[in-house]
């Protein structure tokens, strides 16, 4: 599994041969990723012979909104299973990747959150999603969409930040050996403070996304369980700090669920937050599972409550739900495998 040794280690594979042959599988997975060892043609076929490239099994692949969006099942050799999915658009084509399989977070809105956490992923195992997508662009593309990654999003299944050491080296080798600019990839977290702290002291520097869903602690206590020992105030004083550090203005994340943080007064509390964050506000509508009883708001209620930000001077975007028939909108990566399993 090749994707699991360091790059800079890829020479103890085959000892007896000459450095360049390092060079050369490095680039075939790094630089011009390949679905199969039997394209990289520069490599002799007996020393390709018993190479295993991915570090899982693609178990399943599902393509939905016309064939602009494409999930991955993929599963590791002890049963871990890997969510990924590829979301085309105009001008850019990004990639969602987990970090973990499962989550421990359990966020109450979230398929992952209800289902648990099974392990953290390793490095290799991260980076392994973006090549696999970035081998999958270049032999297909994805409509008229970039045929390669653009942009990555740390929103898949886990909390990254809960998986600090192993991120910190993808992120690494994504931006190292991989060419990948650090501005186009984005740490999603539900607020782990002091990881924030830290990601902020890191030489790259990444897009951070708070996901808060609420505006006061004792709502978003009741939401995200992480905010009983990182609250609200402890969250924001973190972000706040990585923006001084890296000059980067993190955006807020916001799950939109019907009769739960759809309030006027959530809306005035959370534009507040953003002012203070100099901060882009994204809203989803809640992505319904069989797993939770809540439900999206009404398009009326969703309209109000981003009129009610925008007059209160936030900027505020409505995202779209990609995905949503094959679960892989946000908040939906497990459902439709948890709804299978006894
Ligand atoms: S929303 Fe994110 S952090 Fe919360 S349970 Fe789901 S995957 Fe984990």
């Amino acid at each position: 599994m090749l994707y699991l040794t360091d790059p800079e280690e890829l020479a103890s594979i085959w000892p007896e041969e000459p450095g360049y042959r390092a060079d050369q599988l490095r680039g075939w997975l790094y630089e011009t990723p390949v679905l199969t060892t039997d394209e990289m043609t520069n490599i002799p076929g007996l020393l390709r012979e018993d190479l295993e490239l991915w570090p899982f099994e693609v178990e399943a692949e599902q393509v939905a909104d016309s064939g602009r969006t494409v999930k991955w099942l993929m599963r590791a050799p002890d049963g871990a299973s890997i969510e990924a999915v590829l979301m085309g658009y105009a001008k850019r084509t990004t990639l969602c990747i987990s970090s973990q399989a499962g989550c421990a977070m359990a966020c109450t809105f979230c398929a992952t959150g209800q289902f648990g956490f099974e392990r953290h992923l390793e490095a290799g195992e991260i980076v392994a999603q973006v090549a696999y997508a970035a081998a999958f662009l270049r032999r297909h593309g994805l409509g008229s969409s970039p045929p390669r990654v653009t942009n990555l999003v740390f929103m898949g299944m886990g909390e990254p930040l809960a998986n600090y050491r192993h991120v910190k080296t993808a992120i690494d080798r994504l931006t190292g050996t991989m060419g990948m600019s650090a501005r186009s990839i984005t740490v999603s977290t539900v607020g782990v403070a002091p990881a924030i702290r830290r990601l902020a002291e890191e030489p790259w520097r990444v897009s951070l996304a708070v996901s808060l869903h609420a505006a006061d602690d004792e709502l978003r206590s009741t939401l995200v369980p992480l905010n009983k020992r990182y609250p609200l105030e402890e969250v924001i004083a973190a972000t706040e700090y990585f923006m001084d550090e890296t000059g980067r203005r993190p955006s807020i994340e916001w799950t939109l669920i019907a009769g739960t943080n759809d309030t006027m007064d959530q809306a005035d509390r959370l534009a507040r937050i953003a002012r203070r964050l100099r901060s882009h506000i994204n809203v989803i509508a809640l992505n319904p599972t069989p797993l939770t009883a809540d439900q999206p708001p009404t398009a009326t209620a969703t309209r109000a409550f981003i009129d009610r930000l925008t007059s209160a001077g936030a900027n505020v975007t409505l995202r779209d739900t990609r995905g949503q028939d094959i679960d892989a909108a946000c908040g939906q990566l497990r459902a439709r495998q948890m709804t299978v399993e006894p």
